[in-house]
């Protein structure tokens, strides 16, 4: 089964609307020609609007970072899918570590947002992944199960196929360290393993499952080579166009 590569930029809490236009600006240039990676630009909700009007009519597609699981009403402070999908996105991730740790967002907050986006017909990016201790601990593949098992419960089969799964261990997320190939790949495998348990083999075989942690332009060649390393969820270096345009040319070359 043969996976399109994706590769998706996690900007967090980063940029101005005048320093995300001219990073859109700058990647819509580089990456004109690409048309064999997915790719998605997620900026804060303030530069949605603006950095949907540099990609629109391009490869490069648009995602949030986060959405309230209800559709409308008095949640202060919340945004609905209905309105970034009005603001032209077409991803959004949900339940990043950062959301899990600072905010307190749950397996059962993550589920119910990924039913609101696919209500809505955006794709989620649903993150999962161990911290250090449970590492140390061993319990990287039960803190995976529950992430997978519990964020992605009740979905069809045809639901789980929209579904895009970033793997994520929080040990290399913007601390530099990468998890090796190797051990990136053994996590991946177990959740297509997850993923056929709960949908089928077709459908686990057909779902991207992207790695984020630290990756750079030189560590995606050998992340991307893994047989179930589908792409990357890159944040720090998707704030420089020069390291992530190379990510995404590296991840659309032949040889990877
Ligand atoms: C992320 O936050 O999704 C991430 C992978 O960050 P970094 O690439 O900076 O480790």
């Amino acid at each position: 089964m043969s996976r399109r590569r994706f590769i998706a930029g996690n900007w967090k809490m980063n940029k101005t609307v005048t320093e995300a236009i001219a990073l859109a600006n700058g990647l819509k240039r580089e990456l004109y020609d690409i048309d064999t990676v997915d790719i998605a630009l997620c900026p804060p909700f303030t530069a949605l609007d603006a950095v949907n009007e540099v990609v629109t009519g391009s490869n490069l597609k648009l995602g949030a970072q986060d959405v309230s699981w209800e559709a409308s009403g008095a949640f202060t402070g919340e945004v609905a899918a209905p309105m970034l999908k009005d603001l032209g996105c077409t991803y959004c991730i949900v339940g990043h570590s950062e959301r899990r740790h600072f905010f307190h967002e749950s397996n059962d907050t993550v589920n119910k947002k990924t039913a609101a986006l696919l209500k809505t017909d955006l794709t989620p990016i649903v993150c999962v992944g161990e911290t250090l201790a449970e590492r140390e601990r061993d319990l990287t593949f039960g803190v995976v199960n529950d992430h997978v098992k519990k964020g992605l419960a009740g979905f069809s089969r045809q639901e789980a196929a929209r579904i895009v799964v970033a793997y994520e261990p929080v040990w290399a997320i913007g601390t530099g360290k990468t998890a090796t190939p190797e051990q990136a790949q053994e996590v991946h495998a177990y959740v297509r393993e997850l993923l056929a348990e709960l949908f089928s083999k077709e459908t686990a075989a057909s779902m991207i499952i992207l790695y984020g942690g630290s990756v750079k332009p030189d560590n995606t060649k050998d992340l991307l080579a893994q047989p179930d390393i589908d792409g990357a969820l890159v944040g720090g270096a998707s704030l420089d166009m020069r390291r992530f345009a190379d990510i995404v040319t590296i991840a659309a070359s032949k040889e990877t």
